[in-house]
């Protein structure tokens, strides 16, 4: 048997998976990364000048249209067969997967995939600066760049957790117990050096397969590890 077949056996026979998901994920996508992004106008900027808390109350509009620039980038490309595999799964095997991604994009959502917990937030989504208020209500925001609460002001950010900042911690918490419950945990596309994907990893008490068409820093944890990518692999795995 070899180790595709053996860990489609491990599928079938799990009754909790865990798939982890990093930037190799949305490879087959055509996601830009943060530097891809970084041309034209944009191309003088740092993105790790402009990914934080202090740049967005110095300079809120040029923040926000850098996420625009950035949204707009995301909106043009599709969930690839992975993401896709993935969330078909789920409909066919309703609690069976959690999936918890490291990326922004948003691409697991928009393949139908429910649930998802989404570590470093979602790009496509908006959430207030400051703690709302009753004055503070999303259906009735101001239009402007960045948007804000006609009652005192409150800006809307992007719902990304900026560097600097915590993870959101329900999601963690539930990323955490759902690594702690599964039988198989898929790590698909990380490199393993961004938190908390190896913490996640060596906490799953069962079996840990790798997708990766690259070594990662995860391989030597691994039960099994399958050399490919993401868009290939998980359709044969999930299907
Ligand atoms: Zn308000």
């Amino acid at each position: 048997m070899n180790d595709l077949e053996k860990v489609r056996d491990w599928v079938r026979a799990a009754r909790r998976i865990a798939l982890l998901s990093g930037a190799g994920m949305s490879a087959e996508s055509g996601v830009p990364t943060f530097r891809d992004a970084q041309t034209g106008l944009w191309a003088k900027f740092d993105p790790q000048q402009l990914a934080t808390e202090a740049a967005f109350r110095a300079k809120p509009r040029l923040v926000w249209d850098w996420y625009a620039m950035r949204r707009e980038l995301i909106a043009r490309v599709d969930p690839n067969e992975g993401h896709l595999a993935v969330a078909r799964f789920q409909a066919a095997n309703p609690g069976r997967l959690t999936v918890i991604t490291q990326n922004v994009d948003g691409l697991h959502q928009r393949a139908g995939s429910s649930g998802v917990l989404a570590l470093h937030g979602n790009i496509t989504e908006d959430q207030w600066l400051e703690t709302p208020r009753s004055c503070c209500k999303v259906e009735a925001v101001e239009a402007g760049r960045p948007p804000s609460c006609a009652g005192c002001g409150n800006l809307r950010r992007p719902a990304v957790v900026w560097f600097g900042e915590m993870l959101p911690p329900d999601a963690l918490a539930r990323a955490e117990q759902a690594a702690a419950e599964c039988e198989l945990m898929l790590v698909v596309g990380t490199s393993g050096v961004v938190y908390p994907a190896a913490g996640l990893a060596y906490r799953a008490p069962g079996k840990v397969v790798i997708v990766n068409p690259e070594p990662t820093e995860l391989d030597g944890a691994a039960h099994v590890v399958l050399r490919g990518r993401a868009a290939e692999v998980l359709p044969q795995l999930l299907s």
